[in-house]
């Protein structure tokens, strides 16, 4: 059985359904303690509105997500996107959100350079350490499935992933957020959790429908999969994780359709049952 005290949810779940002036009241009414919002729902509702409402909540922040898109063809606007980060950074440390969720981009539009795009990451999150250590914001680089390496994230794995903490030495703010739906496939997985120790930064749920219809747009709730969530938890929190477990759901045809409380409700059901 899971504890519930352990729930976060990421606000991209009821997404679709309310912005940061609703959610935020909603999860804490439902009694959850930590939320995730997205930049683009902080921009919506407010940098300073979103942190007065969290706090008037009582609800902490379990990340911000999220940072990253470092892959650029034009110099630019590859300078343009690690400013970005910057202000992620500083955002992140208003929220007091301890990390923030690196997707770290994918191949630059219509290039075939996928090690030049590796390489483009590796020289962004560089560039931003210090700023990072500043603000006292850690970075959570989140490998995603490689259906995304073209689009999304050049960063597949949760081995390339440990690989890049490595290269940028010990002692960095560098860490790895595992996403159970993006990383659950990996043979490799159990060895890496372990390589991974106390840099796990978060644990974000959910499942992997089968059929799946839109690789993006249509996760799954827990249990309704073909995740063994608890197995990968279990593997986690082996390492002494004790951080939040983070219900992440983007999902077009089902759960953004629903009643927010119907959602918020059966994440609650849901994560003491299946995580
Ligand atoms: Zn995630």
């Amino acid at each position: 059985m899971a504890d519930t005290a352990r729930l976060a949810i990421n606000l991209a779940t009821i997404r679709e359904q309310c912005g940061l002036a609703e959610a935020i009241p909603l999860c804490a009414r439902m009694g959850i303690r930590a939320v995730a919002p997205w930049r683009d729902q902080v921009a919506a509702t407010g940098l300073r509105e979103t942190r007065r409402l969290l706090r008037d909540c009582g609800l902490e922040v379990s990340s911000l997500c999220r940072g990253g898109m470092f892959p650029a063809a034009e110099r630019a606007e590859r300078r343009r996107r690690i400013e970005d980060n910057r202000r992620a950074i500083e955002e992140a440390a208003t929220l007091g959100a301890p990390c923030l969720v690196l997707v770290c981009g994918g191949l630059p539009p219509e290039s075939r350079d996928l090690e030049g795009a590796r390489h483009m990451v590796e020289d962004g999150i560089a560039e931003i350490l210090d700023d990072a250590a500043a603000a006292g914001v850690r970075l959570g680089i989140e490998p995603l499935h490689p259906v995304y390496t073209a689009d999304r994230s050049v960063i597949v794995s949760l081995a390339q992933a440990l690989d890049i903490c490595d290269g940028l030495g010990s002692g960095t703010p560098v860490g790895v957020v595992l996403d159970v739906y993006h990383l659950w496939w990996d043979p490799g997985l159990s060895r890496q959790i372990e390589r991974a120790g106390d840099r796990i930064l978060g644990f974000h749920v959910c499942d992997w429908l089968v059929p799946t219809r839109d690789l993006l747009l249509d996760r799954g709730m827990m249990g309704d999969g073909v995740i063994d969530i608890p197995r990968i938890r279990g593997l986690v929190e082996a390492q002494g994780y004790r951080g939040w477990h983070e219900v992440e759901i983007f999902s077009e045809r089902d759960w953004w359709r629903r009643p927010p409380e119907e959602v918020i409700r059966i994440c609650i059901e849901r994560h003491a049952l299946h995580c």
